[in-house]
């Protein structure tokens, strides 16, 4: 089974994957984690797009797709995979159609995440995710019990994203309506999207995602 979670940033792509990951047993490919690693090593392709990310563009098309291309090759690729923040440009996209019919393989669902913008932007700004176990938190919306120690794991240790500033998370949500927004007319032509509620409660989210998911017969 392959899948696409699509939507602005704050969405909840990252975490809904990572639920669908765990139900499904398949692969969540997160071309922001990968690119962020990149970074993290100081390795060509981060060095390359290290400043594009933290100004909150789009990474050009040929190194996604190389990167998409090589990830989809490895073994735990073989009975699907999750992709979450890829494709995100038409020519991404198209690129994507080519790789899986070279490879005898379909799309079997686009989730599409729906929220407000406004919203979304007051999600992203105030994240901030525990370094050992990798839960999320929020300034406002989501604090941690006890002031700086992880409710799950009792580190000490935080994390924010370098482009989860308001400036940054605004330049985001226009890539996201002006390039990626695009696609969901793409994957319609293909009969393949399924509209969710981004708005509604975490797990809410999540159940409509499985009941989606769970009506796929392949
Ligand atoms: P994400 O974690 O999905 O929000 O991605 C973080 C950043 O990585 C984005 O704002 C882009 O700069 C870059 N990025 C991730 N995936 C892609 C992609 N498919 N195409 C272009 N840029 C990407």
């Amino acid at each position: 089974m392959i899948l696409i979670l699509l939507g602005p940033p704050g969405a909840g792509k990252g975490t809904q994957s990572r639920r669908l990951q765990e139900r499904r047993g398949l692969p969540q490919l997160s071309t922001g984690d990968m690119l962020r690693a990149a970074v993290a090593a100081d390795s060509d392709i981060g060095r390359e797009t290290k400043a594009i990310m933290a100004a909150g563009g789009l990474v050009p098309d040929r190194l996604m797709v190389r990167m998409i291309a090589e990830r989809i090759e490895q073994e735990d690729c073989k009975d699907g995979f999750i992709l979450d923040g890829f494709p995100r440009t038409t020519a991404q996209a198209e690129a994507l159609d080519g790789l899986l019919v070279a490879r005898g393989l379909k799309l079997s669902l686009v989730i599409e995440i729906r929220v407000d913008d406004l919203v979304m932007i007051e999600r992203v700004i105030g994240r901030f995710t525990c370094t050992k176990c990798g839960i999320g938190y929020h300034d406002t919306f989501k604090t941690t019990r006890i002031d700086n120690v992880c409710d799950s794991c009792g580190s000490t240790k935080f994390d924010r994203r370098a482009d989860d500033r308001e400036d940054t998370v605004r330049a985001r949500l226009e890539a996201y309506h002006i390039q990626t927004a695009p696609l969901l007319d793409h994957y319609l032509k293909q009969g393949i999207v399924v509209p969710v509620d981004g708005m509604a409660v975490m797990d809410e989210v999540t159940f409509q995602i499985n009941q989606a998911v769970d009506g796929v017969n392949d």
